[in-house]
């Protein structure tokens, strides 16, 4: 078991940092899903085909702490919940690194390749602390009492997925508010208007005013996968169900909600070639870019927008079309959001709020690495080199954990 954790609960050291956007999946085969396994293809190399006792072992080598590890499985195993080795590692860098986000959202679709909303809710109730009071006598007899807080230190956040049928939202919310509320989270709700066939411009209104009346917190990707262009189940384009811009009406009309924009749109040079080439301009990234200049509840995170100063490799390099490389296809949007991080919003007090205050922590891990993220995280906090991201004061993943706060 671990030691428990020092810290004396009633003055938290920090204020905490939260990844919104954390894919929870895990496998539909029942072998890999016994031994942890993922295969998807956008996994992370690290984590692909690796299994929960093959990730631990490797970790294990590099250095970390076994007893962590077994001990986040412990809980995973109690809770009745697949032991997948990406989210055994955010948790433990949540657990044991300074410089990782301490809060993960767990998002699901509703697909049968990731948690149900269900699961969620039970990885959320395993990594919940308790405190326990010890009594001490000192050397010269007095009595004193000491809180101390037990076991692993993490808080995950628990969604459910978009249902297009408000009724059925409803049904959701009154799980999932009470469960998250009770560690004073808000409910989060998460699209993903590709993978779900849905039209972000075509989600009735009901939905809105079911999230409006839960306080929620809308997750939607926006943007298009890398692939090549697809349609929707009823012959829509893609690159016109993901745009962000359809976001804009609910904004205005329900201010109960945030919406936060996954991907800011998801910019890619390749993608806006190809429908340029179509005669069809892109304006996936200036929309979000105008959405959160404009809307006190739009937010934007930048999963998988990579910093462009060069790493190794062929970093950077021309890329056909068929290739996947979002790191190379996405610096130029990265730079940017970057360049643009102090002009004034334009809503509210004049030149109180920043662009920055609109960007928050969403690393589309496993798609990522952490050592990117970490980086990602510097560059668009202050660009404090040396300093660790836990002292970058309102950076991003900061925001994240406020934004995720129930009202
Ligand atoms: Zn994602």
């Amino acid at each position: 078991m671990l030691e428990p954790v020092k810290d004396d609960v009633s003055t938290p050291l920090f204020e905490p940092m939260a990844d919104l956007h954390l894919h929870a999946v895990k496998s539909t085969n029942e072998e890999d899903l016994k031994a942890g396994t993922v295969t998807d293809s956008w996994v992370s190399s690290e984590y692909r085909g690796v299994s929960t006792e093959e990730f631990v072992d490797a970790k294990t080598k590099e250095g970390c702490s076994q007893d962590c590890l077994f001990d986040i499985i412990d809980n995973f195993h109690q809770a009745d919940l697949p032991t997948v080795p990406h989210i055994i590692d955010a948790l433990y860098h949540a657990v044991m690194d300074d410089n990782y986000p301490d809060v993960l959202t767990f998002l699901t679709i509703g697909t049968p390749s990731c948690f149900t909303m269900e699961e969620t809710i039970r990885a959320m109730e395993a990594f919940q602390s308790d405190t326990i009071t010890s009594a001490k006598i000192s050397l010269k007899g007095d009595l004193f009492f000491s809180k101390q807080l037990t076991g692993l230190r993490s808080d995950i956040i628990p969604t459910a997925p978009l249902n297009l049928d408000h009724r059925m939202m409803a049904k959701n919310l009154e799980t999932l508010t009470p469960a998250a509320e009770k560690y004073g989270y808000r409910p989060v709700v998460k699209l993903h208007p590709l993978l779900q066939q849905v039209h972000l411009g075509r989600i009735p209104d009901d939905v809105f005013k079911v999230l409006n009346e839960h306080g929620a917190l809308l997750v939607t990707h926006t943007g298009v996968f890398q692939g090549g262009p697809c349609t929707l189940e009823d012959g829509i384009l893609d690159i016109d169900a993901s745009d962000p811009i359809h976001m804009e009406k609910h904004a205005s009309k329900y201010s109960n909600i945030d919406i936060l924009l996954s991907h800011m749109g998801t910019p890619d040079k390749v993608v806006e070639r190809y429908w340029l080439n179509r005669n069809k301009v892109v304006r996936h990234l200036l929309n979000a870019i105008q959405l959160l200049l404009d809307h006190p509840n739009i937010y934007g995170d930048i999963g998988g927008l990579m910093y462009s100063a060069p790493t190794d490799g062929n970093y950077g390099e021309e890329k056909s079309e068929t290739e996947v490389d979002f790191t190379s296809r996405s610096e130029l949007a990265f730079d940017s959001i970057a360049m643009r991080l102090n002009d004034p919003v334009r809503y509210g007090e004049k030149g109180k709020l920043l662009f920055r205050d609109k960007i928050v922590h969403g690393s589309d891990f496993p798609v990522t690495s952490i050592t990117e993220l970490k980086k990602q995280m510097r560059v668009l906090g202050t660009l404090g080199k040396g300093e660790s991201v836990r002292r970058i004061k309102n950076n991003m993943a900061h925001r994240a954990y406020k934004l995720a706060r129930k009202r």
